[in-house]
């Protein structure tokens, strides 16, 4: 059988060895006699997945001591609230910069909680871009400046971190976590969904300066509040176990692979693949200025919808799976996370070739 190839935005393709890893664990972990997925949350045998899951994420990212590292449930539409409820008190407020789909959403709930501030930073019109962060109007009283690093519907990423002054830094790297280095001293809280870089859905990751941790309001859930996650290390109730297991195995590929680097080195060889087809086709439409492509996530359009249609049939009938684009906006989209091998980018880019060499008259 021919191999597939999943460019889904997420939940996104693993690495073989994982899964395969997993299959064998799954019915006798390290040979206790259990499934990983009957491990007590409290057992010997998962404190030291978790604590190394956790070791290796500040290895692999350069977390110090100064920050803390959750493992969340509910994904990263749940820190969309959990921010707010954590840092937002009565007439208090945030700056959220909107760039996309996940960004606009993150303002759409932190606004039930706060007098939110949007900054509306995408340029939309012929192209897209990200107006620059002088042009922002940025509130004298924000408690803090949320962002999102990649806009993974619309495929518009920040080329560097926007200069915010001296205001916490949150950021929603669901997308782009472990895809580029990045300096974690510069933000107050990192949070990423796992389905994408990270491993499958269920768990939230949070990366969250230890000092503002004393801020976190007092009356919120037990679940939500950080500061009670941090002092539990992330065991207020029964975590997701499985997710942290396929974290652990995940991490581990990542550092065996070559770190961060690597997988950078990767990613803008694989994208600058797909985008050289791009530039040179008179068929695919992609919007994005360059200076604020993603690496990730590429989108990009065929102008006739039936052609468009049979573009994604035949991918799927290639074996190139996850192509279409989301809901609210449609078109094509290829996602290129840390799992996805070399060779299916060539299969990819040599199918959009001959489509449009028998497509374009
Ligand atoms: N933020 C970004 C950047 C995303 O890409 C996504 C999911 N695609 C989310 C937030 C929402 O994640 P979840 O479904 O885990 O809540």
């Amino acid at each position: 059988m021919q191999e597939v190839f999943n460019f889904s935005a997420g939940p996104a393709a693993l690495p073989k060895p994982i899964l395969e890893n997993i299959q064998q664990e799954f019915l006798n972990y390290n040979n206790t006699g259990l499934s990983i997925v009957e491990l007590s949350h409290r057992s010997k045998g998962f404190f030291a997945i978790r604590n190394s899951a956790e070791s290796l994420l500040r290895e692999l990212i350069g977390i110090s001591d100064d920050y803390a590292v959750l493992f969340m449930h509910g994904g990263a539409s749940s820190q969309f609230s959990m921010l707010p409820l954590n840092f937002l008190s009565k007439g208090q407020s945030a700056d959220y910069v909107c760039t996309g789909h996940w960004s606009t959403k993150a303002y759409a709930e932190a606004k039930k909680f706060a007098d939110i501030n949007a900054i509306n930073a995408l340029e939309n019109g012929d192209s897209y871009s990200i107006r620059p962060t002088v042009a922002w109007e940025l509130s004298s009283n924000a408690s803090y400046v949320h962002y999102c690093d990649n806009e993974t519907i619309n495929g518009v990423a920040f080329a560097e971190l926007p200069d915010v002054k001296s205001k916490p830094l949150a950021c929603d790297m669901t997308s782009s976590i472990l895809m580029r280095q990045i300096d974690v001293s510069r933000y107050g809280l990192i949070y990423a969904g796992t389905q994408k870089n990270l491993g499958i859905a269920g768990l939230c990751i949070v990366i969250v300066k230890k000092e503002l941790l004393n801020k976190v309001n007092k009356s919120i859930p037990r679940l939500y509040d950080y500061k009670r996650c941090a002092e539990e290390s992330s065991l207020v109730n029964t975590p997701p176990t499985f997710a942290i297991y396929v974290l652990r195995l995940l991490l581990d590929w990542v550092k065996s692979e070559g770190g961060v680097d690597q997988m950078y080195r990767r990613s803008k060889e694989n994208s600058e693949w797909v985008y050289q087809v791009l530039d040179n086709s008179q068929l695919y439409n992609n919007k994005v200025v360059k200076e604020f492509r993603s690496n990730i996530n590429i989108s990009f359009d065929i102008q006739d919808k039936d052609l468009q249609n049979k573009f994604l049939d035949q991918a799927e009938s290639h074996k190139l799976l996850g192509l279409r684009g989301h809901n609210s906006v449609g078109g094509v989209r290829i996602s290129l996370y840390n799992a996805m091998p070399q060779a299916g980018v060539q299969r990819l880019v040599e199918f959009m070739q001959d489509f449009e060499i028998c497509n374009v008259v």
